[in-house]
């Protein structure tokens, strides 16, 4: 296949010529098409390309219908018209004979052939875009998994709660398909110095500071103890790019909005006091006590220290917004001068005297 930005233009041009050598599906649609679709032309950002129509599928997306990028070959279509089956039946079991019968095809030519056009076989399809699915329903809402939980904390006794958890399955389920969590984690020069981003399949669990990538190492292996972690390959995934740029930019300024999905565990108490702090708009600080009185807990001024200097997603979670009632910078988990800076960069007005 040829280099993305050659695909793109050959897709902006509606190149002709190029039908067949590449495929490019469109994220938001869910809709993957030859290069010279008539179909209007999608953002880039939104844009992926697949060698073939079987990568497209794998990915989750379905045919055009103005394009029809898989022809007109009566297998090809019935075997996406499987895929479209599995997609919408994803949470139940299916079973090989029934998908076989269904193509109409013997259990035997049907997992042949399903493997050979698709890649994968139908349990395994099911299985990527259930996991996919859990991604996307994840995206925005705030999770503490049981899943990291499950990893990392099995002997602690305390209370865990999970928030707004628009799961495509339950945990149980998640668990068994997922085994033990891994979790990928890449380093990047920022601003504030090394920055590492830990992430499981369904969100950010780690954004910390430190001044080397070793340091980091030794600091995510503390938080998550028994996951399993996994430098990003490369390239890295493009939802993992996503937040990584995403974190550079704000840590450049540019974007003062974050709103990328958490996959942390938490007491129910820290809970309440990181989903507020999430309240705290970009350029306004809270003093502990606000904090406390504001999650109804007036006398817990302490634990809600304690609560930010746990915290394992910084900015994130931007227990940086919060400050002493003097005025005074406060603690902050990564050093006093990030605190500073950071605050200093939104333009925080109780920092200024
Ligand atoms: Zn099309």
């Amino acid at each position: 296949m040829f280099p993305a930005e050659q695909c793109w233009a050959a897709v902006q041009a509606r190149d002709r010529s190029c039908d067949g050598k590449f495929y490019y599906g469109v994220i938001t649609t869910g809709v993957y098409c030859r290069p010279s679709c008539a179909a209007r032309l999608p953002l880039r950002k939104n844009v992926r390309f697949y060698a073939t129509p079987a990568e497209a599928e794998r990915a989750g997306l379905r045919p055009c219908l103005r394009c029809h990028p898989i022809g007109a070959d009566p297998d090809a279509v019935r075997l996406s018209e499987i895929c479209r089956y599995i997609q919408s039946h994803a949470t139940e079991p299916l079973a090989l004979a029934d998908l076989a019968a269904r193509a109409g095809l013997s259990r035997f030519h049907f997992q042949r052939t399903f493997k050979a056009a698709v890649g994968t076989t139908p349990k395994q399809y099911q299985e990527a875009f259930r996991l996919g699915q859990l991604k996307n329903g994840l995206r925005g809402a705030g999770d503490v998994t049981e899943a990291v939980y499950q990893a990392g904390y099995g002997s602690s006794s305390r209370v865990y709660e999970r928030a707004d958890a628009r799961l495509g399955m339950t945990p149980n389920q998640y668990r068994r398909q997922g085994g033990g969590v891994t979790i990928a984690y890449a380093t990047a020069e920022s601003p504030a110095g090394p920055m590492m981003i830990g992430a499981t399949d369904r969100g950010v669990c780690f954004v910390q500071f430190a001044d080397s990538a070793e340091d980091l190492l030794a600091m995510l292996r503390k938080e998550y103890p028994k996951a399993r972690l996994e430098p990003m390959r490369e390239p890295a995934d493009p939802e993992f790019r996503r937040w990584i740029r995403a974190l550079t930019d704000h840590l450049n300024g540019e974007q003062p909005r974050l709103d990328l999905p958490l996959d942390i565990r938490a007491t129910a108490f820290q809970m309440r006091v990181w989903k507020y702090l999430q309240s705290i708009p970009y350029g306004e600080v809270k003093s502990y006590t606000e904090v406390a009185a504001a999650i109804g807990q007036p006398k817990a001024v302490r634990a809600v220290a304690n609560a930010c200097a746990n915290n394992r997603v910084a900015l994130l979670i931007p227990c940086h917004r919060v400050i002493r009632g003097t005025g005074e910078p406060g603690e902050y988990r990564w050093g006093l001068e990030r605190k500073r800076a950071f605050l200093e960069r939104e333009g925080a007005r109780r920092m200024r005297p």
